[in-house]
């Protein structure tokens, strides 16, 4: 029933039924496309050699001008929950998978475009990107990796030399900016919306979740393809209470316990670095446990559990920095759910698949605070003052951290010097709070005694996990304010800087300032949901 003489038909917003793809090629108009940057450790899993960016036919393949030979492309078709509501179709509306790469580790690594022009989960919108947009996602899922937090990654950052009209703030003011195309890389952009999608779809579409299963594992987690299928066993025979679940008889039981707790890392990774998604719908969370879709996101600056970068999760804040460890958990609900829907998992392993979610999370968190504050086991009182007074006085997540790690272990130490080395932190508070923070510190002090630790080690094992440079809202909007001049040497010196944000880097100093006056405006340290 479609035009398939048509060529446009191709991206003719449209409900696709029984399918998981559309085949569709870029469209993107590109006039002179210019690369603006690239990530040579991407390069090299892909076994791209470093002179291949400086062909001149490299920004035309990136932006989709030149098809990109022995490519396959196609948008994928998926759901989600946005907000807690379920909408349907979604999909890839303006990324377009050029195709996988083999590597020569045996690696398949997929190539996707994003703002490469329309498809047929475009709905209303154009399937375009701005370049504020772009840098932000590439500098985002660089400055993740470097943080050592699973991510998808981003090979190169190209404009198209045409401009895309944005409202920026919603108040019907519409300007022109300059459009861009990020080459996004993952193992796969495969979400849980993708499997969502087919369930919500009825009884006939159930079996596509099994295949999609099916393909998933074997690609992507074959070390549970040994495990016997579903069919072979007889659910919640015998079972008492979920911990009793035998993951060795079904895979996708396995496998639904896999995703469960690579989410719960991948969030307490988040919080353990103070940053805040922003658009946590399930069509935005991967099955691989990666983080994906860099739209509104924020790193914190001030500690602010109710903290969210995207003025549309206002005044709800449902995906607020503090929120995100239950976000993660409810979105994984959906996920077994839709296992549970295509009877692929019992109602017994749903629940120990969330089960597992919520331990993981609590061993994964406590492990990375404990480590934050250099200490050798857990101390959830001292942890819970820490972040009460750093919330209380509004103090900066990332340099307070850092900063720590100079503390000696010195009972001695007078009440008047114990908080010396935290002054560029803790310049605000008032006299009436400070008896608050000496208090914590000579708690602190004890905990550091006890657990023997030299002063030098300590202080560089804590370095390595609480970074000096995190990619401050403010660092990106300096960066895209040149950009859009026609200058990209800044965001290149970002991408630099946050490959390695454990390190001291001499001369880069500026990049681990706070936040100054002018990065509290709209549009710098809050963003809509797709601008
Ligand atoms: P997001 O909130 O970024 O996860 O996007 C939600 C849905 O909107 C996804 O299906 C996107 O592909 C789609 N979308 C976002 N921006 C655009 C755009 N400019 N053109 C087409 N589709 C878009
Ligand atoms: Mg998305
Ligand atoms: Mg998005």
């Amino acid at each position: 029933r479609e035009l398939p003489c048509d060529p446009r038909s191709d991206i003719m917003p449209r409900e696709v039924l029984h399918a998981c793809y559309t085949k569709v090629s870029p469209s993107a108009e590109v006039e002179n496309p210019e690369l603006v940057a690239w990530s040579d450790s991407v390069a090299k899993l892909l076994d791209l050699d470093p002179n291949e960016f400086q062909r001149p036919d490299f920004p035309l393949i990136f932006s989709g001008a030149l098809p990109l030979l022995g490519g396959l492309s196609y948008a994928q078709c998926y759901g989600g929950h946005q907000f807690g509501v379920w909408a349907g179709q979604l999909g890839d509306g303006r990324a377009i998978t050029l195709g996988e790469v083999l590597n020569s580790r045996g690696e398949r690594w997929e190539l996707q475009l994003k703002g490469a022009g329309k498809t047929p989960y475009s709905r209303f919108a154009d399937g375009l990107a701005v370049l504020r947009s772009s840098i932000r996602e590439f500098l985002c899922s660089e400055a993740m990796n470097g943080l050592g937090i699973p991510t998808t990654r981003a090979l190169c950052l190209v404009t198209t030399g045409k401009s895309v009209s944005r409202d920026m703030f919603y108040d019907g003011n519409s300007k022109d900016e300059p459009g861009a195309i990020v080459c996004r890389v993952a193992q796969s952009f495969l979400r849980i919306g993708s499997f969502q999608i087919h369930a919500f779809r009825g009884k006939e579409d159930l079996d596509i979740i099994h295949t999609l299963a099916d393909y998933t594992i074997r690609h992507h987690f074959p070390h549970l393809e040994k495990i016997s299928k579903s069919e072979d066993i007889s659910f919640g025979a015998g079972l008492e209470g979920s911990s009793a679940v035998d993951l060795t008889s079904n895979k996708y039981a396995a496998w639904s316990v896999e995703v469960a707790e690579r989410t719960a890392s991948l969030v307490a990774g988040w919080q353990g670095v103070g940053f805040t998604h922003g658009v946590l719908n399930t069509d935005n969370m991967s099955v691989l446990g990666l983080s994906i879709d860099y739209g509104p996101f924020g790193f914190l600056d001030a500690f602010d559990p109710s903290y969210t970068p995207n003025t549309t999760d206002l005044p709800g804040r449902r995906y607020c920095f503090a929120n995100q460890p239950d976000v993660g958990l409810w979105n994984i609900a959906q996920f077994t759910a839709t296992l549970s829907a295509a009877n692929l998992i019992s109602q017994e392993e749903v629940n120990y698949a969330m089960e597992r979610y919520g331990i993981k999370f609590m061993d994964e968190y406590q492990s990375i605070m404990t480590r934050k504050l250099g200490l050798s086991k857990y101390n959830k009182h001292l942890i819970g003052k820490l972040l009460n007074n750093m919330a209380v006085d509004k103090v900066d997540y990332t340099n307070f951290f850092r900063l720590l790690s100079n503390i000696k272990a010195d009972p001695k130490t007078p009440e008047d010097e114990l908080l010396i080395p935290l002054k560029a932190v803790l310049l605000d508070i008032g006299n009436e709070r400070k008896q608050a923070w000496i208090s914590w510190m000579q708690t602190y002090i004890e905990e550091l005694v006890s657990s023997g630790i030299p002063d030098e080690q300590r202080k560089a094992a804590m370095n390595s996990v609480n970074p000096k440079y995190i990619l401050r809202n403010y660092l990106c909007q300096t960066a895209i304010d040149s950009a859009e001049q026609g200058d990209y040497e800044e965001v290149r010196r970002l991408l630099k800087v946050m490959e390695n944000p454990y390190d001291d880097q001499p001369g880069m100093e500026k990049y681990a300032r706070l936040p100054p006056a002018w990065a509290y405006r709209p549009g710098v340290c809050m963003l809509s949901c797709s601008s």
